[in-house]
């Protein structure tokens, strides 16, 4: 029973792993190899790379693994008792203490949503819980979406002196755009301080490097194309080279969604509308921090590929590249460090933008 079971978690392991990582770092024949373990949470596949060596290994891994549990428990709006979910029930009322983690990735949430004037919202939790992916089959009636939208909006949020307070009742955060880049940022943050020189994190579409392979070799990585199925000899992963940003964060329509009478519906929503933002395919954005990519990939996704190259050239230590549709054609935009890193033969099948 034992061997079947073992067995059963592996194909899990193995099937999520095809289904949602959109990063990969690439192997190459000859290359240091890391130890690796996956690990299921906050809703995704976690994968953890270490170079070290195997024997020790594990109080490295239970180390990352038990801070990202423990991030992943205070933020997951699907658990009761989270932090997140007492502030939900509590916060219009009056304001609620919230601890340190909960205040960073709040501050930096709070930063994003005003810079980005709304497109990345970590007030949706209302609208999210109403379209409710990834079960999602239906789509939700204009008039639930206009509700769900009256009583959204960060600027109905008040972050002072560690206390937070909501402006509207029935606003509800959601921090499922973050919390994981934030989960990745504690991790590493702790395996440095322990001592492992150099790894790689990954958490269902949000990657953060540290350290140096002990070969010496650069980091590369794979942006996953997001219509291979549909373009016939195109490659699964565009490689791109390492431009010494850490952090690469995707955000994208294939993650999760549904079809409905012909149409995708996805889970990255615009607040505007209400319903699934339409103007990208996949936002890939590196960046120092894993928080702040995923952050960022989500806003620039949902702000499409004019106003999403504008967000970040106007940061700094930050890039992008964003597949969208014109006229039925797949087309790309990267921002200048890694529009360099393109060629043709990278993108088989999709047309360079400039
Ligand atoms: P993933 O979690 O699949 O990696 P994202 O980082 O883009 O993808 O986060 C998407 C999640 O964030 C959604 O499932 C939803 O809970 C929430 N969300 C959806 N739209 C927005 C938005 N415009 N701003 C902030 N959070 C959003
Ligand atoms: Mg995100």
């Amino acid at each position: 029973m034992r061997a079947t079971t073992a067995f059963d978690k592996r194909r899990l392991i193995v099937g999520a792993a095809g289904l949602l990582l959109v990063l990969y770092l690439l192997p190459a024949a000859d290359e240091a190899v890391p130890v690796t373990r996956y690990h299921l949470a906050m809703d995704t596949l976690v994968k953890i790379d270490l170079f070290v060596d195997e024997a020790g290994s594990e109080r490295f891994f239970e180390l990352a693994i038990t801070e990202i549990d423990r991030i992943d428990s205070l933020m997951s709006h699907y658990s009761p008792h989270s932090e997140v979910s007492e502030v939900n029930e509590r916060a219009a009322q009056a304001p609620v203490a919230i601890a340190v983690d909960l205040s960073r990735v709040l501050e930096r949430s709070i930063f994003f949503s005003r810079r980005t004037q709304g497109a990345f919202d970590v007030t949706l939790g209302a609208l999210t819980d109403l379209w409710n992916f990834p079960e999602a089959r239906v789509v939700p009636a204009k008039s639930a979406i206009d509700s769900a939208l009256a009583v959204s909006g960060y600027q109905h949020l008040h972050l002072e002196d560690g206390r937070i307070h909501f402006a509207v009742d029935g606003l509800r955060l959601d921090l499922s755009a973050s919390a994981k880049g934030y989960a990745v940022d504690r991790a590493i943050e702790i395996l440095e301080a322990a001592g492992v020189p150099a790894g790689v994190i990954e958490a269902g579409g949000d990657l953060r490097y540290w350290g140096s392979k002990p070969d010496g070799r650069p980091w590369r990585f794979g942006v996953q194309n997001p219509r291979f199925d549909d373009l016939p000899g195109a490659d699964r992963f565009i490689p791109v080279a390492d431009i010494g940003l850490a952090a690469v964060a995707t955000s994208g329509d294939y993650e999760r969604f549904f079809e409905f009478e012909g149409k995708r519906y996805h889970h990255v929503l615009d607040p505007r509308s209400g319903f699934p933002a339409g103007r990208s395919i996949s936002a890939t954005v590196w960046a120092e921090r894993a928080m702040d990519a995923d952050i960022l990939a989500t806003a620039a996704f949902v702000m499409g590929p004019e106003a999403g190259l504008e967000l970040v050239k106007s940061l700094p230590n930050t890039e992008i590249l964003l597949f969208y549709e014109n006229e039925g054609q797949l087309r790309r935009r990267a921002s200048p460090a890694i529009r360099r890193l393109l060629t043709p033969s990278e993108s088989a099948g999709a047309s360079a933008g400039n």
